[in-house]
This record gives C-alpha cells, sequence and structure tokens, in this order.
C-alpha cells in the first residue's frame, strides 16, 4: 500500500519498525529513499514539530560515505518524516545477532568506516551521542571492503536531540543505551565528542568478544561498571588492536583518540588482522553473591544461536514496536544509590578464555569478593546516580545531534 508523505515522496514498504517511528521504503524525486515516519505521539508534539524545523539545517548539512544522509524533513498534517539516503542492507546488531562475533579484520574493518564518518560529524560540531550496531548500516549491496566488510554508515544523527527535550526525558528516567553510556555521562557532564569514541570503542570490542565490556545485569549496575570498572583484556586479541581499544576506553574523556585519528590507526591494523579468525572468547556469566549458594554456571549460548542481547532503555519513553521480537526495550528508572553500589547482580565482566574457570567458581567468587570491597562502590554509585538525573534534567541543549535508540526487525532493503 503506497502512503504520500508530504507532495514529494511516496512511501511504499515498511523496512522496519524503530523505537521513534518506522522506516519505509519510499520513492522521491530523485529515486528511491528510506523514509522514517515518526510515531503518532511524537509528530502531534507541536514543541518537537518546532524544534524539527528549527533543526533543520544542521540535520540536512551531513554528507559523508559513512552517514547516511538525511535529505529532506516533511512536516504535512500529522505526519512528521525525515528522508534518508536508502541503505540497501541491514543493520550491524543484525550481523552481530547471525554471526556472534565478526572476525577482527571486519571489526575493524566497520569500526574504521564508522570512525570516518564520526570524524566529519564532529568536525562539523555535531556529536552523534548513541553509537551502537543498531544504529550502523551495512551497505550490501556496494562492492566488499577488508575481510569480506560491507561499507558501514552511521546513521540517525539528530533524531534524539529533537526528541530528547528535558519535558520528555524527565529526570526519573533513564534515557539511552546503558552498555554504551561514556562515564562522563554518567557522572553528569554534557555530552561531548568523546562520547561517540567511547561507544565506538565499546561497539568494536562487542564485535570481537560478542558482548559489551561493562554490560549486563541491572542497567544501574553497567552504569556503574563505566565509571569504575577497568576493562579486561580479551584473550588472544592482538596487542595494537587492545591498546586502541584501551585507549578509547579511558574514564577520561581527553585521553580517547580524535574520530579522524581511530579510522587512520584501525585501518593501519588491517593487513596484521588479514585472515585471523574470530577470537575464541566465551560470554562471561554472572557473578554469585557472597551468600548466594553455589550454582553452575550457564553454557555459553549454542553455536549459531544468537547470544541475548543486555538490557537497554528507550530513547524515546513508550511501547515496544509490536513486531519487535527483541529483548532490548527495557523501561528504566534511575536506579537507588544502593542498587547502584552492587546490588545488583552480574557483574562478572573478564572474559574467560576456554578452560579458565567459570564464573561461580570459588576461585572466581573470591576474586569477586576482592573486586567488590575495592570498589567502594557505595559513594561513586551516588556520584552517578546524581549525575544521571542531572544529565537527564539539564539535557537537550548542549551541542550536537542526538542520539536514536534505534530497534529494528528490519531485514535488508530490496
Ligand atoms: P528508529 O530510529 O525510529 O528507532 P531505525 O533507525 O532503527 O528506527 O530503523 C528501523 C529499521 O529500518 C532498521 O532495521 C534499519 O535497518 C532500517 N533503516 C533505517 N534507516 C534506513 C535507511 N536509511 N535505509 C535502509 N533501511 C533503513
Amino acid at each position: 500500500m503506497a502512503r504520500k508523505i508530504g507532495s514529494r515522496y511516496t512511501a511504499h514498504q515498511i523496512l522496519g519498525r524503530g523505537s521513534a517511528g518506522t522506516v519505509w521504503l519510499g520513492e522521491g524525486p530523485e529515486g528511491p529513499v528510506a523514509i522514517k515516519l515518526l510515531r503518532e505521539d511524537l509528530a502531534s508534539d507541536q514543541e518537537l514539530v518546532g524544534r524539527f524545523v528549527q533543526e533543520r539545517t544542521a540535520l540536512l548539512g551531513l554528507e559523508h560515505p559513512h552517514v547516511v544522509s538525511v535529505r529532506d524533513l516533511v512536516v504535512d498534517g500529522n505526519d512528521l518524516a525525515l528522508v534518508m539516503d536508502l541503505v540497501r542492507g541491514t543493520d550491524l546488531r543484525t550481523r552481530l545477532d547471525r554471526e556472534r562475533r565478526l572476525a577482527p579484520e571486519a571489526a575493524v574493518a566497520v569500526v574504521a568506516d564508522v570512525a570516518d564518518g564520526l570524524a566529519a560529524a564532529h568536525a562539523a560540531g555535531v556529536v552523534h551521542r548513541d553509537v551502537k550496531p543498531e544504529n550502523v548500516l551495512l551497505d550490501m549491496q556496494g562492492p566488499l571492503g577488508p575481510g569480506g566488510s560491507h561499507r558501514a554508515l552511521l546513521t540517525d544523527f539528530g533524531v534524539a536531540k529533537l526528541i530528547d527535550t528535558p519535558r520528555r526525558t524527565r529526570a526519573t528516567k533513564i534515557i539511552g543505551t546503558p552498555d554504551y553510556l561514556a562515564p562522563e555521562i554518567v557522572e553528569g557532564l554534557p555530552p561531548r565528542a568523546a562520547v561517540d569514541i567511547y561507544a565506538l570503542a565499546t561497539v568494536l570490542y562487542e564485535l570481537l568478544a560478542g558482548f559489551t565490556p561493562f554490560g549486563g545485569g541491572h542497567p544501574g549496575a553497567v552504569l556503574r561498571r563505566h565509571v569504575t570498572e577497568t576493562v579486561v583484556p580479551l584473550p588472544g586479541i592482538p596487542d595494537e588492536l587492545w591498546q586502541l581499544i584501551v585507549q578509547c576506553l579511558a574514564k577520561a574523556p581527553a585521553s580517547r583518540l580524535r574520530a579522524s585519528e581511530l579510522g587512520v590507526r584501525l585501518r593501519e591494523l588491517l593487513p596484521l588482522l588479514a585472515g585471523m579468525p574470530p577470537l575464541d572468547v566465551d560470554e562471561p556469566g554472572t557473578e554469585q553473591a557472597d551468600d548466594a549458594p553455589e550454582e553452575p554456571a550457564a553454557s555459553p549460548a549454542p553455536a549459531g544461536e544468537p547470544v541475548r542481547r543486555r538490557g537497554a532503555v528507550p530513547l524515546v519513553p513508550g511501547p515496544k514496536p509490536a513486531d519487535s521480537n527483541r529483548d532490548t526495550h527495557t523501561s528504566m528508572r534511575v536506579p537507588a544509590p544502593d542498587e547502584l553500589a552492587g546490588g545488583a547482580r552480574g557483574t562478572a565482566r573478564a572474559p574467560r578464555a576456554t578452560g579458565a574457570p567459570r564464573p561461580g567458581s570459588a576461585r572466581n567468587r573470591a576474586t569477586a569478593r576482592r573486586r567488590r570491597a575495592a570498589l567502594g562502590a557505595a559513594a561513586l554509585a551516588l556520584v552517578a546516580a546524581v549525575g544521571v538525573g542531572t544529565w537527564l534534567a539539564t539535557d537537550g541543549d548542549d551541542e550536537g545531534g542526538g542520539p536514536g535508540d534505534t530497534r529494528n526487525s528490519a531485514p535488508a532493503a530490496p
């Protein structure tokens, strides 16, 4: 069923649904396009429509081979739509779900593309703020790059900035995707370009390991780990690559590489990684509380089965898309200090090489106890809780584009 969007576009077929709306395969005066039709409740928000028009120039300005360009904005009756370049492919989350983890060369090639796209955005003063696999589209019709990777493009620039107004993001809600949130955001600082680098390094780690460095368990615990924990090396990872990840996951934003430099350094590593198989890493289980009975650790998902994603929260409070089959939409409140202090389970972050002791074993539990004691988590957690509240209360008028928590179940464009 065709549907008119404004006077210039026709939407033909749904490509996928996200938290902010539905993406359609459409047609415009210059050929096929992707049309993101924002949800009705967003489209009927007068304040949001005002911002939509105001942000027009910033949204339309970004043109880069690794950025999904926004071609037009349409405000038409009840419709509010972004007209984008059509990417014939799938998103990186779908690929990762299918393959569990990528070979280092392919992972680095994808992330180098995204770094280049970010470099262009940062040079234009735009911060993305929601870099994650769902927001990376893979062009499956273009030529293959290193390691058989498809060209990667970063999408959803600016969408969340439109939606992410203080009125919508009440101080009692955390909005975003905890696994990718830089520690300075948790501490209440305004998001600058370095938050995108932290998120992208998290994506790189996830592509290599099959899980994020600080994810798992209660979202409050995830936020705490960003602030307090150090990333644990992945078994078998080449040192040069590991050093890049560590530098970009630095707690201090100024210590991270800039996007352009990250892109260059990653591409320099490609010859070294050529032909290397995916890392042999087991997904960490969850640690047991000290007083909990010892339980056998969960086995990793059998090969070929998608690994369950960790909790994420929607950009826009609202219902989960009806056709979403992902368990990533969790409405979340700001965690209480005691929850941040370790009440939540699931803090095992050390990736376990095959043969290493399983989480939950006596050796592992002793290590966990020492680690918990060392954290002094209560005080830090309080800082994090206040920080999140502050961020939420003040967010929306800082620089840069905003996140769109994109959830999708969409297949490739035809
Ligand atoms: P939202 O930002 O509202 O959460 P998404 O950006 O996640 O929505 O889009 C949902 C689906 O639409 C995804 O599966 C994605 O692959 C597809 N999609 C999004 N943008 C494009 C595009 N420019 N070209 C092709 N498909 C797209």
